[in-house]
């Protein structure tokens, strides 16, 4: 997701970087491309303009063009204006403040991740906020929609409303509502029917459960992969049954990023939680802030400190950020980080967070990074001394030489990871500079 289109916008900003001073001129051609790449991204033309227009009002005065660095100024209001686009800043909690039993009612199309993603959700909700979770299908279109939820309950070890046969929607919400009163549940989650298209009578049937259950959040689920269709989706559901918020699933697919670069404009409704895999434990926060990082190649380095504490040393992680941000990452730190990347699983979901990432996969040409080149780097940065690991500046030609044959691998090898390294260290600075600490706050406090 994104990656073209932060591919293009990091050449944008790089050129404005390189080029020191900028006149209007510059700045109106560089929008030109931004606006092209946000279209060939899928983002909806209203959205496009309104953001291409506020960019421009801000960066075209004196005062931006005549800054110190006049590019990364104009990164940074590019960097704010995504945010906007995204929701603004922060995430958007679940609202969960009601007297329990809860109710969350979750509406979608069918085959949107609806029902999984209810599972994801009660899951979420269980090992995160200590919930009592109470899961319940009202779909009684789909003749093994009922079964699907019980089997998503049992993964998750959450309880599932029993099936009787027969039973309205309506029906069956009452008698969620009912069960979880006696049985002290915290939540109930309410997974409703989907259709192939939104219909009257799709859309009765929400307004009918809705009415009897007064949800404290009625929940949209739309795929991202169907780009403008998902913020279409989003903008009927909400002017017929009112949506509080959306989770957009399949992140992990290859989107361009337009759905969720245009819904919060289009349809009012912030996205809340994102979808990233067919697993139970892919359900993640939607922080605007960050995916900005991520859409303009700064990475995501509170992201990536979440999901490190999740699976390793969060000290660690934490230190690695911390000298990140502070533009003081060494060779050793980029060995350490190398160690936990590897414990983490998917490598290439861990390097959409790096800072830098997407240059060192350019660079790298179409190959995917995988563990082997992880590994080489880890070779080779363990043939240096302590002093070429911190200060890789001084390592030359006969220094080259001895660390490739320590390592058993080229100068050539050696080359290309300093060239890489000093990548990440420009892209980390930058992101340093472009005023993250407001992220930092909120992702390592
Ligand atoms: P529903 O008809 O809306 O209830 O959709 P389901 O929950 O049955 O999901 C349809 C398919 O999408 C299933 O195979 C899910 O495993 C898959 N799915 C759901 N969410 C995601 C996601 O975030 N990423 C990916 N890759 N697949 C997902």
């Amino acid at each position: 997701m994104f990656e073209a289109l932060s591919g293009r916008l990091s050449g944008v900003f790089d050129g404005l970087a390189k080029r020191g001073a900028l006149s209007e001129a510059d700045v109106i051609e560089a929008m030109r491309e931004v606006r092209l790449a946000m279209l060939d991204a899928d983002v909806a033309l209203p959205v496009v303009r309104d953001f291409v227009n506020k960019v421009k009002e801000r960066a075209v005065g004196a005062e931006v063009l005549e800054s110190i660095s006049p590019g990364q100024a104009v990164a940074k209001i590019v960097n704010d204006a995504l945010i906007d686009a995204l929701g603004g800043a922060g995430a958007v909690p679940l609202n969960l403040n009601a007297v329990p039993p809860v109710p969350v009612l979750m509406v979608g199309l069918q085959g949107s991740g609806k029902t999984t993603t209810s599972g994801k959700i009660a899951l979420w909700l269980k090992n995160r906020e200590r919930k009592k979770v109470l899961l319940a299908s009202l779909d009684t279109q789909r003749p093994a929609a009922q079964l699907q939820l019980e089997q998503l309950a049992k993964q998750a070890a959450v309880p599932s409303l029993s099936i009787v046969p027969g039973q309205s929607p309506v029906d069956i919400a009452r008698r969620a509502m009912e069960t979880a009163r006696l049985e002290g549940f915290d939540v109930v989650i309410l997974d409703t029917a989907g259709r192939l298209s939104i219909d009257e009578v799709l859309m009765d049937e929400v307004r009918q459960v809705r009415a009897v259950t007064n949800p404290a959040e009625t929940l949209l689920v739309v795929d991202a992969m169907t780009g403008q269709d998902a913020v279409n989706t989003a903008k009927a559901f909400n002017e017929a049954v009112g949506v509080t918020g959306v989770v957009m699933t399949r992140m992990d697919g290859d989107a361009r990023g337009g759905a969720a670069l245009s819904m919060k404009a289009i349809t009012g409704a912030p996205i809340k939680l994102t979808g990233s895999g067919e697993k139970l434990d892919a359900l993640e926060e939607f922080h605007p802030e960050r995916v900005a990082g991520r859409i303009l190649g700064l990475g995501d380095i509170a992201g990536l400190v979440e999901k490190a504490a999740d699976t390793l040393d969060h000290e660690e992680g934490e230190r690695l950020a911390k000298k990140m941000m502070a533009g003081k990452f060494d060779l050793d730190d980029y060995a350490s980080q190398i160690r936990q990347i590897s414990k983490m699983g998917s490598i290439s979901g861990i390097m959409g967070m790096l800072p830098g990432m997407n240059k060192v996969k350019e660079a790298m040409g179409d190959k995917e990074l995988d563990t082997s080149i992880l590994n080489k780097h880890l070779a080779i940065i363990s043939s240096m001394t302590r002093k070429e690991r911190k200060t890789p500046a001084i390592i030359k030609a006969s220094r080259k030489k001895r660390i490739a044959a320590g390592s058993g691998t080229t100068v050539q090898d050696v080359n290309k990871l300093l060239k890489q390294f000093g990548m990440m260290s420009d892209m980390m600075k930058r992101f340093s500079k472009l005023g993250v600490k407001g992220l930092m706050r909120q992702g390592l406090s």
